[in-house]
Parts: structure tokens; C-alpha cells; sequence
């Protein structure tokens, strides 16, 4: 038979301890549990987000517009609010975007490449070359005004600057080396392009 031993004030004591370090233990497995299974859960409608997320851009930016014609000239502060970060830094600030980073540099898809500040049709896609420098390249614009030039002297060289001919978002810059039957490289920045396929 077993002789019972009382026990005495600081045994019950770590015995509570070690039971609440049990209980504690648990509770945190089942969080981290929860926490795993709705990273998951959450995964999928986040990527599908992003698609839905593009369209809500152009939504959320009243100036724009594929059938619109008339010249957008609205507050740089209007700009900043309407246009995601990276879209405003190009266009509106002249900023560059790093070489060989755009998903048009290389596409061939067929189709138009339109403004991304204010939808504004500006290359066709059989006007595309690889032209190997790490941009979008086009040869020729859609039309005589899809386009505005400006001479640009800034880092010690000279260059002539492309805007957009409705909203004169910076573009890029137009070179003389590129193939016939323009002679022209429209070097573009992919962040400033919209592009449609053609169905
Ligand atoms: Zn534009």
C-alpha cells in the first residue's frame, strides 16, 4: 500500500506552476496553429488582389482615360494622390527605373501601350525592337502628338526628353540610333506603360 505523503505548501505551489506552464504552452501551439492556417488561407486572395488592385489604380485616378483627348494640367499635389508611388516618381519626378526590370523590356505581345498616369495611347507593339539597352523600345509613337520633346541637359549630357503628349508625364528619351524606317530608339520606361493586349 501506498503511503500517502502530504504534500506541503511549496510542492502545491510548483505544482500549479508546472500545470500553468503546460496550459500556457498549449495555448501557444494553438495560436501559432491559427496563425499558420490563416497565413494560408490568406495567401490566395491576396495574389488574386493584385490584379484587382491594378484596375482599382486606374479607377482611383480621375484624370484617366483611353478615349479622352483633351490635355490633363493638374496640381503636382493632385498628382502625388492619384498615382502609386513608383508610377509618380517616374512620370512626375523624371526618375529612371533600373535597366532590364520591366516586364516589356523583352514581350512581344501584340497590342497598345497607353500612359499610365492618364491613359493616353502612346506605341503600338510592331513598333517595338530590342534595342538590348534595358527599356521598352520603340521606333515610332502611335500618332504626330502622342508625344512632346524637350531638350535635356541634365547629367552632363544632351538628350531630348519624351513626355506624354496629354498629361506630359516624363517617359523617357528619343535617340538617333535605332532602326528604319525612323531611325529613332524611344527609350521608355516600363513603369509609365499601360499596356493592352489585343484580342
Ligand atoms: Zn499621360
Amino acid at each position: 500500500m501506498l503511503k500517502q505523503i502530504p504534500l506541503n505548501h511549496d510542492d502545491v505551489d510548483l505544482l500549479q506552476l508546472s500545470v500553468m506552464k503546460k496550459y500556457i504552452q498549449f495555448l501557444l501551439i494553438i495560436t501559432l496553429m491559427t496563425g499558420l492556417q490563416n497565413c494560408s488561407y490568406s495567401q490566395q486572395p491576396a495574389s488574386k488582389k493584385t490584379a484587382m488592385e491594378e484596375n482599382k489604380e486606374n479607377k482611383s485616378n480621375p484624370v484617366y482615360s483611353r478615349t479622352d483627348s483633351s490635355k490633363v494640367n493638374i496640381a503636382e499635389e493632385e498628382w502625388q494622390k492619384i498615382l502609386p508611388k513608383e508610377v509618380y516618381s517616374i512620370a512626375r519626378l523624371k526618375g529612371t527605373e533600373r535597366p532590364f526590370t520591366s516586364k516589356y523590356e523583352t514581350s512581344k505581345e501584340i497590342g497598345t501601350y497607353y500612359c499610365k498616369a492618364c491613359g493616353n495611347a502612346l506605341f503600338k507593339s510592331d513598333t517595338k525592337f530590342d534595342s538590348g539597352c534595358g527599356w521598352p523600345s520603340f521606333y515610332e509613337p502611335v500618332k504626330k502628338g502622342s508625344i512632346i520633346y524637350q531638350p535635356d541637359n541634365s547629367h552632363g549630357m544632351t538628350r531630348t526628353e519624351v513626355m506624354c503628349g496629354r498629361c506630359k508625364a516624363h517617359l523617357g528619351h528619343v535617340f538617333e540610333d535605332g532602326p528604319p524606317p525612323t531611325g529613332l530608339r524611344y527609350c521608355i520606361n516600363g513603369v509609365i506603360l499601360d499596356f493592352e493586349k489585343k484580342d
